[in-house]
């Protein structure tokens, strides 16, 4: 099946916001092994959108919309996708009743237009807000209608419409995506080189990620579980290459912080943070996971040398004879802040993110980070080579996948200097 996707929205022309449920469509798609052959992005006009309908009607078997689906004037998706297919709007008493819910009596009238869907159309339900989505075939077409704001589109799509297209299509197709870290693209692809070369079923196929590289092994069959089997093999096949850099696979993506973040959950392991040059956002990180509040104590930005001293019990020798960006520093802060919360673990961020701060000897991007589970204390030396900003992402991701290690007793834990 050959798709594409029209987001509708005036502030995307503006370049006031940037398409993000479009790329989440196509992944989605591409996941289950649909083509999406063009984006459109439109703006809250109905002419100019009518001409786009048309143009997607004569090339595409299915055209997802996003965005326009709100209570008011200037949403008209919906309105005008109805002229196009010449179906009416019908009320749903159901959509009405949940809005009464959500909004209260009084306030119904104002959002009245978001009970109203197009006549046939399989209602896409929204779990975190009032527009429905919804999905209707017509004339061999199929459409799907989805709101605009990521929070509510994305779960819909995954959830609701995912399972609706999935009805469409003759097989089904499932992907697995393998995360590798600690080497590059072609040395990756250089190891599984063959594989990728003889692929029929599943295929395999190498794809770089803002922090590690991936594999995506992508399989075909009649239902999951034969293609899960398929995977599994396959995977199982890579791993024997790749084993020392492999950190996570997943069905649905998950980001490293909610990768560590169930981990540390899962096995109830309990953390605290003390961070320089990561300022905050490495505690900022594992607090966007749900439900972490229960394994992680303390997060601290110990910037200065004072605060690592009165705060982590940082000795001032240490920081005389070695500098504030050392491995004995790092050490140090993570039995520190261990040692204060008894956490299970203590991991521990110091280095120069730059521009200045660097030397010959401590160059910027030299980060040291350090893991104490209180008896034992790793300590690993990173050499990064981005901007500021880029440093400390990055910075954040490789102090999760340290731990990660550490929590899972990885072969790598002992190794203590990275060049990335
Ligand atoms: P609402 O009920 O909030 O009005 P809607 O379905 O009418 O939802 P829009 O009014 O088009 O959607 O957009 C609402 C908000 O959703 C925008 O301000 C923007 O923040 C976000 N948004 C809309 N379209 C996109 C898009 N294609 N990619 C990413 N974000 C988007
Ligand atoms: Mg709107």
């Amino acid at each position: 099946m050959n798709g594409e996707v029209i987001s509708v929205g005036t502030e995307l022309l503006l370049g006031q916001i940037i398409n993000t449920d479009a790329r989440m469509v196509s992944e989605r798609c591409q996941e289950i092994g649909i083509n999406i052959f063009y984006h459109t992005a439109v703006g809250d006009n109905e002419e100019r959108l009518k001409q786009v309908i048309q143009t997607a009607f004569d090339r595409s078997d299915l055209i997802v919309f996003t965005g326009g689906l709100g209570p008011t004037e200037d949403d008209l998706t919906k309105e005008t996708v109805t002229k196009m297919l010449d179906l009416p709007l019908v009320l749903v008493k159901e959509l009405e009743e949940k809005l009464e819910k959500m909004l209260g009596k009084e306030k119904v009238s104002f959002n009245i237009k978001q009970a109203y869907i197009i006549e046939g159309s399989t209602i896409l339900p929204n779990d975190f807000g009032t527009a429905a989505g919804m999905a209707v075939r017509k004339d061999g077409k199929t459409v799907i209608l989805l709101p605009g704001p990521p929070r509510e589109c994305a779960p819909m799509f995954s959830k609701y419409a995912i399972p609706f297209l999935r009805q469409e299509q003759e097989e089904y197709i499932l992907s697995k995506t393998m995360a590798f870290t600690g080497l590059g693209e072609p040395e990756l692809e250089w190891l599984v080189k063959d594989i990728i070369d003889t692929q029929s079923n599943p295929t395999v196929a190498p794809l770089v990620k803002d922090n590690y590289i991936t594999l995506r092994v992508t399989a075909k069959s009649k239902n999951r579980e034969t293609c899960e089997k398929l995977i599994e093999a396959k995977e199982k096949e890579l791993l024997e290459r790749t084993e020392p850099y492999f950190i996570f696979d997943y069905y649905e993506e998950k980001s490293m912080e909610e990768y560590v973040g169930d981990l540390l959950l899962e096995k109830d392991l309990s953390v605290s943070i003390a961070e320089s040059m990561t300022g905050g956002n490495l505690t900022a990180a594992l607090v966007k996971v749900p439900g972490i509040s229960s394994v992680l104590k303390e997060g601290i930005v110990t910037y200065t040398e004072e605060s690592k001293k009165q705060n982590l019990n940082v000795k001032e020798e240490t920081l005389r004879e070695f500098g504030v960006v050392s491995r004995e520093t790092a050490y140090e802060m993570a039995r520190g802040i261990q040692a204060k919360n008894q956490t299970a673990y203590g991991l521990s961020v110091t280095g120069i993110a730059g521009p200045g701060g660097g030397s010959a000897e401590k160059p910027v991007g030299l980060v040291y980070i350090g893991i104490s589970d209180g008896d034992k204390t790793y300590v690993r030396e990173y050499r990064l080579k981005g901007d500021r900003s880029r440093n400390i992402t990055r910075t954040v991701f490789l102090a999760l996948n340290f731990l990660r290690e550490v929590i899972l007793g990885s072969p790598n834990i002992e190794k203590d200097v990275f060049l990335v």
